[in-house]
């Protein structure tokens, strides 16, 4: 009945580190970034 890390970890949404915006797990979820500061961060 305890609650694991997992369930945190999946009601806690990720932001952007660079605008702060709440970033779609289901479309990034290995980076920081959001898909539009991805785009302008394009040079890697
Ligand atoms: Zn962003």
């Amino acid at each position: 009945m305890t609650p694991t890390p997992d369930y945190f970890r999946n009601i806690e949404p990720k932001t952007c580190t660079d605008c702060g915006k709440t970033i779609d797990e289901m479309h990034e979820c290995y980076l920081n970034q959001c898909d539009q500061c991805l785009r302008h961060a394009d040079h890697f």
